[in-house]
């Protein structure tokens, strides 16, 4: 496998060629980056004039994943986020003995130095907390609506980016704690959506009508977190 990077003039973006034992030619635009995979002799008239012919969709991907980007959560001083409901200021502090308090409307971030990785970790450690006194108690609270609180067994915490929850057949539900971020009807589908799977290990009609029965508004939540869950990640 042979790897070039390339910063043509006729293209205006970088772009990295890996030429591989592949029939095809392809594109790939992935966290802001032009990835082209070519098959071994491909000439380079021919992946210049597939990238020309690409080019506004692969502008048009970069953009979009620029925007994207800059939605995402950033934790600092000064910044907004909601809580089940409740709009948080962040605010950051400095301590020998790192922590963060909630006053009133205020979360204030005690850390040791002004780093980027310990605030966010500090952050998450604390959402993880809140994570954990209210997404249960809504998981075993729609069991029993479903009548299916006896398959519950566990509910636990993985950052996973693939997907916001998951549900297994031996009852085990995992969460993305981060999704304590959405507004709180988003959150609550959620987990209504992975307390169903108790019911229904599958995406069937009956599936759906179940999460309906516990969230009737399930379909504007479920777009919600396919257009703005990227928001939720710092
Ligand atoms: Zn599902």
């Amino acid at each position: 496998m042979q790897q070039l990077e390339f910063q043509l003039q006729e293209f205006p973006f970088p772009y990295t060629l890996t030429r591989s034992r592949r029939k095809t030619l392809v594109i790939y635009v992935k966290s802001g980056k032009v990835d082209v995979r070519s098959p071994l002799k491909a000439s380079t008239k021919w992946i210049n004039s597939f990238l020309a012919e690409k080019t506004a969709w692969i502008q048009a991907q970069l953009a979009e994943q620029r925007k994207k980007m800059q939605q995402r959560l950033v934790i600092a001083e000064g910044s907004k986020i909601e809580l089940l409901g409740n709009p948080l200021t962040l605010q950051v502090a400095i301590s020998g003995r790192p922590r963060a308090t909630l006053q009133g409307s205020t979360l204030t971030l005690f850390v040791k130095e002004h780093k980027k990785d310990k605030l966010e970790k500090l952050f998450l450690d604390w959402l993880l907390e809140q994570a954990r006194q209210y997404m249960p108690t809504m998981a075993k609270h729609y069991a029993r609506q479903l009548g299916v609180d006896h398959k519950l067994k566990e509910v636990t915490f993985r950052k996973t980016r693939t997907k916001w929850g998951h549900c297994c057949q031996d009852g085990d539900i995992q969460f993305n704690w981060l999704l304590m971020l959405a507004p709180q009807p988003v959150l609550d589908y959620l987990i209504a959506h992975e307390t169903s799977h108790l019911r229904y290990l599958n995406h069937s009609t009956k599936f759906w009508s179940t999460v309906e029965q516990l969230c009737p508004d399930y379909k504007n939540c479920r777009n919600w977190l396919t257009h703005n869950g990227h928001r939720l990640w710092p």
